[in-house]
């Protein structure tokens, strides 16, 4: 993967957020087939949750084990000089469902259920899934992740990754979105 191209969708594409969860999922799908490049780190998406390197589990709400990978995720990721930051993890029910109706309503379907899973299928709901920027931070995951526990989970949202299953040696091939999953 390359990491020195950021075509992010000019601003006048980006539609105003009405909440900082949902505009981040909303800049994600404002991109298009160029919104793997984009993610969060542009002007108007909310500033990501910074969780620093070695802080106690359970300041995050993440699974114990997600949320010690994570750190340990970010001091590596700090060592080469990289920052990576959680910009969404732990989601309640009731905000998962707000993801996907807005996700319908502005996208349609089928093409929203590439982006967004009900909350009974998401990851985020049970705090096993994280999506991370900056996209430096994104791709730096995406390339050390597996080695240490953080799967990415599907090839067109290159910030979100998913705890290693317990008792598996190696991360599963990503899905190409989650639509698999409705
Ligand atoms: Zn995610």
């Amino acid at each position: 993967m390359t990491t020195t191209t950021d075509p992010r969708p000019p601003r006048s594409t980006r539609r105003p957020h009405r909440s900082p969860l949902l505009g981040v999922l909303a800049l994600l799908l404002a991109g298009g087939a160029g919104l793997a490049y984009g993610l969060t780190d542009g002007p108007g998406p909310p500033a990501g949750v910074v969780v620093p390197p070695g802080a106690p589990t359970g300041a995050t709400g993440l699974h114990p084990d997600l949320e010690r990978r994570l750190a340990a995720a970010r001091e590596a990721a700090a060592a080469d000089g990289v920052t990576l930051t959680l910009t969404s993890g732990l989601r309640t029910a009731a905000e998962q469902q707000e993801l996907v109706d807005e996700a319908v309503d502005e996208y349609g379907a089928p093409e929203a259920y590439r982006w967004v899973l009900p909350p009974e299928r998401s990851a985020h709901v049970q705090g096993l899934a994280i999506d991370v920027g900056p996209t430096a931070g994104a791709y730096w995951l995406q390339e050390h992740g597996p080695d240490l526990g953080l799967c990415p989970t599907y090839v067109n949202e290159v910030w979100h990754f998913e705890l290693l299953a317990e008792g598996a040696a190696a991360c599963p091939e990503p899905r190409a979105d989650s639509s698999w999953a409705w």
